[in-house]
């Protein structure tokens, strides 16, 4: 099997989280403490977790979740640990003049998901991979298991079965194992834990 050697290049969907985190917000330091929330630059982030199994979300991005609340009045994401949707950010846990999450946004969480449980799925991306559905021109990069150099493999056309790659800095055959497909949906590459799946396959 050849395979083509592309360019890395960034997905644009699911852009309220990050793969992976956690990750600072390039803010300058020493500004002064919002008028809204009172939260300065170095103020505490509060890190979203959820209500129903403690589980905490390090890669939700805070200017992109408030932007969302903002415009669609609320957000709402799986928790990766029990897979519930009890991440459901609504108007009065951000701050609209610093666009950032309030401190005592975990309260409010807990408070929402008492009430009202978790949020609907639907509409909602696939846990499995974060995407809604199947989406070209998708690229995974992985470190080789035995050399520094990294491999890089299209979604696209990639067998169901896996495949084995050859790494151009050491030269053994990688196999990529068919589990790098989403568990849940099966139509993309899953969203997290690959490079160990990888590691995994070729120990
Ligand atoms: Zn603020
Ligand atoms: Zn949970
Ligand atoms: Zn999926
Ligand atoms: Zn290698």
């Amino acid at each position: 099997m050849v395979f083509r050697w592309l360019r890395r290049r960034k997905s644009s969907s699911d852009l309220a989280r990050l793969p992976s985190g956690p990750r600072q917000e390039g803010r300058g330091a020493g500004e002064a403490a919002c008028t809204g929330c009172a939260r300065t630059a170095r103020g505490t982030k509060p890190v979203p977790t959820c209500p129903a199994c403690g589980t905490k979300d390090h890669g939700l991005v805070e200017g992109a979740v408030a932007r969302d609340v903002l415009r669609d009045g609320s957000f709402a994401t799986h928790c990766l640990g029990c897979r519930q949707v009890t991440f459901v950010f609504e108007p009065d846990m951000v701050c609209s003049d610093c666009l950032r999450l309030l401190p005592d946004l975990n309260e409010r969480l807990r408070k929402r998901f008492g009430v009202h449980g978790p949020g609907s799925t639907e509409g909602l991306p696939c846990i499995g991979c974060g995407l809604k559905e199947q989406t070209p021109d998708m690229e995974q990069v992985v470190e080789c298991p035995h050399c520094p150099e990294e491999l890089v493999f299209a979604q696209d056309d990639f067998p169901r079965q896996g495949a084995f790659l050859s790494c151009t800095g050491c030269g053994r055959a990688i196999r990529i194992p068919p589990t790098v497909w989403c568990p849940d949906c099966g139509l993309n590459f899953r969203r997290q834990g690959i490079d160990d799946l990888v590691r995994k396959a070729n120990a």
